[in-house]
């Protein structure tokens, strides 16, 4: 080892980047793994057959298509609606975040959002050496459409992000809240429906009715995660922009071959979240059947639950010890005190998780 190589990074290296700690994915091997919000429903062996053969076609030797217009394509028709929008895709919607923020970042130049949300909104505005604003959700984690206001008339935020239904909490907004968001900013508004496939409502819509908003959204937590595709759908007028900033060729061969395969496969999908959305209620019900647990209403396939007093570490290491991952949300503070969140998974996964839990509380 170099001894030198410490002490040059430590000169150079931003020091509000020196300051950050990376993006802990915690080791899950061998464990039931609910802390991702992952679908856990492998495919078919039929589907796995005809989804090779179409890798087969794809060429690792050339660059892909850099505007994937065949994936573009397919994507337009699940959307539907008018063709009065435009998409952009990205490697993950982490990656549109980051355009978004490279694109309007300057050293005054604010990221704003409701908070306890999203983490990524704060991690990617420090990356782009931009101030991040969390403003408090309620306690019954509505949006506080007057404390938002008044931090927006303070900070004029560039870029608003409001998580449709929000991660960690799992609700939608009123959408006369979100509408009043949208009026009291000047810059643009980003909903972000990474859980559209486990909602009861959706703003795309609306993209077309409001000169400053953007819909993103992801293959992710639909049952992709592995694929990393987000797209962006709203104006033109924003999309060229962040159009410039994006990496030629962010969206690989394989991704775009296998996206496009999977979006032929609607009715699968649908099968698989229709069961994670029933699972959901049944995990809910049975978490709240639990001696000091409330599990709070969601929209998105995982669910925010509060534990006893001080009691969130004790339990989320006892799951741990038996095998069993999820997450903790205790550590974050604010609202999120005392709460764990656990993504929905098959009912087996479900069954072994309460077990634990009903074990672990005891
Ligand atoms: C998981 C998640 C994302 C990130 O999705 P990727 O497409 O996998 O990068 C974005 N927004 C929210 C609210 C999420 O929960």
């Amino acid at each position: 080892m170099n001894a030198n190589a410490a002490s040059r990074a430590a000169q150079w290296i931003r020091a509000d980047i020196q300051a950050l700690k990376a993006y802990h994915v915690p080791p899950a091997h061998g464990m039931v793994k609910l802390d991702a919000m992952e679908n856990p429903y492998p495919w078919p062996p039929a589907v796995v057959e005809a989804w090779l053969q179409a890798l087969r076609g794809a060429a690792l030797n050339r660059y892909p298509d850099p505007n994937a217009t065949v994936l573009k394509t397919r994507l337009r028709e699940t959307i539907g609606g008018d063709d009065g929008y435009d998409l952009i895709l990205g490697n993950g919607s982490d990656e549109l975040i980051q355009m978004i923020a490279m694109a309007v970042a300057g050293p005054d130049r604010v990221i704003l959002a409701p908070e306890p949300t999203f983490v990524m909104y704060r991690m990617i505005a420090t990356y782009a050496g931009m101030r991040y604003v969390g403003v408090p959700l309620r306690p019954d984690f509505g949006l506080d459409v007057e404390a938002m206001r008044a931090a927006i008339a303070t900070h004029r935020p560039a870029v608003v992000f409001l998580s449709y239904p929000n991660n960690p909490t799992g609700n939608l907004w009123r959408r006369d809240d979100i509408q009043a968001i949208i009026s009291a900013t000047g810059g643009l508004v980003v909903i972000d429906e990474a859980y559209a496939a486990f909602a009861s409502d959706t703003l795309i819509a609306d993209v077309g009715h409001y000169d400053n908003i953007v819909v993103m959204r992801t293959l992710s937590k639909l049952g992709l995660a592995g694929l990393r595709l987000g797209y962006l759908v709203g104006a033109p007028a924003w999309l060229n922009e962040f159009d410039k900033v994006r990496l030629p060729y962010n969206i690989n061969v394989l991704t775009q071959a296998s996206a496009a395969l999977a979006l032929g496969l609607g009715e699968m999908f649908e099968t698989q979240t229709a069961a994670i959305r029933r699972e959901r209620e049944s995990l809910r019900g049975a978490l709240n059947r639990l001696p000091g647990i409330t599990a709070f209403a969601s929209d998105a396939n995982f669910l925010l639950f509060r534990v006893a007093p001080g009691q969130a570490e004790r339990i989320f290491t006892g799951l741990k010890e038996r095998g069993v991952l999820i997450k903790n949300l205790h550590p974050q503070g604010g609202l999120l005190v005392d709460c764990l969140r656990v993504t929905v998974g098959t009912p087996e996964e479900n069954a072994a998780f309460l077990a634990a839990l009903a074990r672990v509380i005891n």
